[in-house]
C-alpha cells in the first residue's frame, strides 16, 4: 500500500509518499506561500523522473493539495498510476489535548476535537485541519489518519503534567503540560530500546530532540514519564528563537517596559528570543559554532546556556526515573553536532556516562557514541516522524 503523509502549516504543506511494502519514500515535496501566491517543489524519488519546481497559484490549501495529487499521477512527474493506489493519508496534527493517546481515523468527532484544541495550538491546529479537509474533498473515501504531536506524552503521571496554578484552570480550561515532538520521542526511544536490546519494562531512556525547536523526554518502561515542553512549545530548554523556561514574571516586566501586550510579549519570547537573542548572531547552531570559534563571547554564552539546560534535564530525568540506561540525541542539532553532544555530556561521568570521542565524530546516522565501558549507553538516532505517521496510518487502515 502507498501512504501519503501531510504536514500542513499555515502557509506551507510538506508531503511524502511511502511505499509501505518496503517503507521507502517514492515522492516528496513542499507547497509554499499558500494564501499569498504559491510555489510547488515536487520530487519523485527513485524512478528517474524529473523534479517539478515552479510558482503556482495557491489561494487555499485546497488548490495546493489538488496540485500535489495532480503531480503524483502525472505522466511526466508521477509516482502512481492512479490515486486508487493511495490507501490512506496520514496527517501530522500539533495538539490533541488530553483526548488522544494514540493516532486516530479522522471522523467528525475527531475533527471537532482538533477544533476544540485551536486555543492550545492557535498557529498549527487550524492549518492541520485545513490540510485534512482539503484531502477529504480531493480524495473522497480515502481514510485520513490524524497523528498527534502530543499523544505520546499522554502517559505522564499527574505529578509531571500538572502546573501549580489554581486547580479550576486545569479542570475547566485544561491548563497543564502536554509536551510536543511526541512522534519523534516515541520513534527514537523505541529504536533505542531495540538497538540496546533492553526489555521495555524497566528501561529508562532520556531522549533529546534538539533542533530549531528542542525538547527533552524521560521515557520509562517505553512510555513518556515527563517532557520539557508544556502547555505550548515555549517551555523547556532555550531554543533557536524560543526562550524556554523563564520566570513568568518576565512577561509582565517586559510588557510594561515596552508598552506592548502580553500576546506581543509572547510573540517576542517565541520568535525573537532563545540563542538568537543571547548571541545576537543567529538561531542556527552552525553559525553559533563558527562565531564562537572566532571568539564571539555571546555566541559562546548562548551555546553554554543551551548545553547546560539540556545537561540539567538529563540529570533531573535520571533522578525522576530512579536511574538511567540510555541517552538519545536526535533532530538537526542532536544528529549533526558532535561538539554540542560532547559539551552536553561533559560532567555526567558521575551518572555513568562515558563518551567515545571517535564514535561521536559522526553526523546524521544511527551510531552508538558511548564507550564500551560506559554504564549508560548513548546513541545518535536520526528521527523519522513521517515514517511513524505512515506506519500508524497503515496500522489503522489494515486493522479497520
Ligand atoms: P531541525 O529543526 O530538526 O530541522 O533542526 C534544524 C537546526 O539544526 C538548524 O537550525 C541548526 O541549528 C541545526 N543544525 C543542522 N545541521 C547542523 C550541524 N552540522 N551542526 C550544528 N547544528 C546543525
Amino acid at each position: 500500500m502507498k501512504i501519503l503523509v501531510i504536514n500542513a502549516g499555515s502557509s506551507s504543506l510538506k508531503y511524502q509518499v511511502f511505499d509501505m511494502e518496503n517503507e521507502t519514500i517514492i515522492a516528496k515535496g513542499l507547497c509554499e506561500r499558500i494564501g499569498i501566491d504559491g510555489h510547488l517543489k515536487h520530487t519523485p524519488v527513485g524512478n528517474g523522473k524529473p523534479v517539478f519546481d515552479s510558482d503556482m497559484d495557491f489561494p487555499t490549501h485546497g488548490e495546493a493539495i489538488a496540485a500535489v495529487l495532480d503531480k503524483l499521477v502525472s505522466e511526466e512527474y508521477g509516482v502512481v498510476a492512479s490515486m486508487d493506489e493511495i490507501g490512506a493519508v496520514g496527517h501530522r496534527v500539533l495538539h490533541g489535548g488530553s483526548k488522544f493517546i494514540a493516532s486516530q481515523l479522522v471522523t467528525d468527532a475527531v475533527k471537532d476535537a482538533i477544533r476544540e484544541c485551536f486555543p492550545l495550538g492557535p498557529l498549527h491546529n487550524p492549518a492541520n485541519l485545513m490540510g485534512i479537509e482539503a484531502c477529504e474533498k480531493a480524495m473522497p473515501g480515502v481514510p485520513q489518519i490524524a497523528v498527534f504531536d502530543t499523544a505520546f506524552h499522554q502517559t505522564m503521571p499527574a505529578s509531571s503534567y500538572m502546573y501549580a496554578v489554581p486547580y479550576k484552570y486545569y479542570e475547566e480550561n485544561h491548563v497543564r503540560r502536554y509536551g510536543f515532538h511526541g512522534t519523534s520521542h516515541r520513534y527514537v526511544s523505541a529504536e533505542a530500546i531495540r538497538v540496546m536490546g533492553l526489555p521495555v519494562e524497566g528501561s529508562r531512556i532520556v531522549t533529546c530532540h534538539l533542533g530549531n525547536g528542542s525538547s527533552m523526554a524521560a521515557v520509562k518502561d517505553g512510555k513518556c514519564f515527563d517532557t520539557s515542553m508544556g502547555l505550548t512549545p515555549l517551555e523547556g530548554v532555550p531554543m533557536g528563537t524560543r526562550c524556554g523556561s523563564v520566570d513568568p514574571a518576565v512577561v509582565e516586566f517586559i510588557s510594561n517596559l515596552e508598552g506592548i501586550s502580553v500576546s506581543e510579549t509572547l510573540t517576542m519570547l517565541n520568535k525573537k528570543s532563545g540563542v538568537l537573542a543571547v548571541s545576537g548572531v543567529s538561531s542556527d547552531f552552525r553559525d553559533l559554532d563558527k562565531a564562537a570559534a572566532e571568539g564571539n563571547e555571546r555566541a559562546q554564552l548562548a551555546l553554554d546556556m543551551f548545553n547546560y539546560a539540556v545537561r540539567k534535564y538529563i540529570g533531573a530525568y535520571a533522578a525522576a526515573m530512579g536511574g538511567l540506561d540510555g541517552i538519545v540525541f536526535t533532530a538537526g542539532i542532536g544528529e549533526n553536532s558532535p561538539e554540542v553532544r560532547a559539551n552536553i555530556l561533559k560532567g555526567l561521568e558521575f551518572l555513568g556516562v562515558k563518551l567515545d570521542a571517535e564514535a561521536n565524530n559522526c553526523r546524521g546516522k544511527l551510531q552508538k557514541i558511548s564507550a564500551e565501558d560506559s554504564r549508560v549507553q548513548v546513541y545518535v538516532i536520526p528521527t523519522n516522524e513521517e515514517l511513524v505517521i505512515a506506519r500508524d496510518a497503515l496500522a489503522i487502515v489494515t486493522a479497520g
